[in-house]
């Protein structure tokens, strides 16, 4: 760029309109706060505004909201970050915001392309909250604490799965993702996630990745609550002494429970929403009740799919045949991790496979 363009382009100048998206605030990788909106100039044109004096945070939030026409002084107009073809307006400390005079345009919010690279609007933790289940939504959080991978199947396939906490300045929430996923994010890191997909478990909002889902290195979030203590796991090492495993199929469009007849034909219809399928594409799940006893404890647990697929990849076990299962369960001595509030085992590792383990 030339310094005759440059200096023009550095210019002050004002810039009046309707301020829309606020962000978080953000820290650069050079370590100065700032964060990001859109102003809508006319009545159908945008532009992405970069604000480094966070001082000003609740005052656009807060004309955000109320709609209010602002006029923005001594800013600068300089080529976008993300598209050199636009132009992006910088406020920092000197700049002025006043409310402006009527407009010569009413309010129209902007449509996703203009405020996002992305072509999707983030929510906030807590927006995302009183989403409804199944709804897609673009977030940009920290990562604040990791569970390990565990192992699925679905379709006859094991896929890995990564239960993650991520958090902003609104609230945290649970976030799972999926085989390439996991691993990709790094605790203490912030992200934006695009194309997540809400669901509800045990009448908790949580997140999960999708196909569709990327990532995005962001700057670093300032102000993110932290991840809630995980004090509730217990972890002890002894037998299981009895254990009643159960195996379920269910149908892939309506997740609809599906048994398994005897006979070797190929196809199945599913009883709730009467399609017809190969069997293989029925989705298994195995579940259970066992007792674990150490010391002199004997406590009563519940244990789900991913747990025990996880188990059963780990030592070279079939997760076809729960009765293999169960005679495996019953002959080794364990390591189980298990919520003390639900009775839910979260973890299960056979004791001979843990590396240094002295018995
Ligand atoms: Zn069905």
């Amino acid at each position: 760029m030339s310094a005759s363009k440059k200096i023009k382009l550095e210019e002050k100048t004002s810039v009046c309109g309707f301020i829309q998206h606020v962000s978080p605030i953000k820290t650069s990788r050079t370590n100065n706060k700032y964060f990001n909106a859109t102003v809508q100039v006319q009545r159908d044109t945008f532009k992405k505004v970069a604000c480094f004096d966070v001082m000003k945070h609740s005052t656009l939030v807060e004309a955000s909201q109320a709609r209010t026409p602002l006029k923005l002084t001594d800013v600068q107009i300089v080529p976008s970050r993300l598209d050199s073809a636009k132009t992006e307006v910088l406020v920092n400390y000197k700049s002025r915001v006043e409310v402006s005079r009527q407009l010569s345009f009413s309010y129209q919010k902007s449509t996703e392309d203009d405020h996002d690279s992305a072509g999707e609007k983030f929510k906030t933790l807590k927006e995302v909250q009183n989403t409804p289940e199944f709804n897609k939504v673009a977030v940009e959080v920290k990562i604040l604490s990791a569970k390990e991978v565990s192992v699925q199947i679905v379709r006859e396939l094991p896929i890995q799965k990564q239960e993650v906490i991520v958090g902003d300045s609104t609230a945290t929430m649970k976030l799972t993702l999926w085989d390439e996923m996991v691993t990709k994010l790094e605790i203490g890191k912030s992200y934006r996630l695009n194309q997540l997909s809400t669901r509800l478990f045990q009448n908790v909002k949580t997140i999960t990745a999708t196909k569709a889902t990327s990532i995005e290195s962001i700057d670093d979030l300032v102000n993110c609550l932290q991840a809630p203590e995980d004090n509730d796991v217990i972890e002890k090492e002894g037998k299981i002494t009895q254990v009643g495993l159960v195996m379920h199929f269910s149908c892939e469009m309506c997740k609809g429970k599906v048994a398994l007849p005897d006979d070797d034909s190929k196809f199945i219809r599913c009883p709730t929403c009467k399609m017809k399928m190969a069997k293989q594409t029925l989705q298994k799940s195995m579940n259970g009740t066992l007792c674990f006893s150490y010391g002199n404890q004997k406590v009563k647990l519940s244990i789900f799919s991913s747990t025990l697929f996880t188990m059963c990849i780990a030592n070279h076990l079939s997760v076809d045949n729960a009765e293999n299962i169960e005679d495996f369960l019953l002959s080794n001595s364990f390591r189980v991790a298990y919520s003390n509030e639900t009775k839910n085992v979260q973890n299960i590792v056979h004791l001979t496979n843990v590396a240094g383990v002295n018995q």
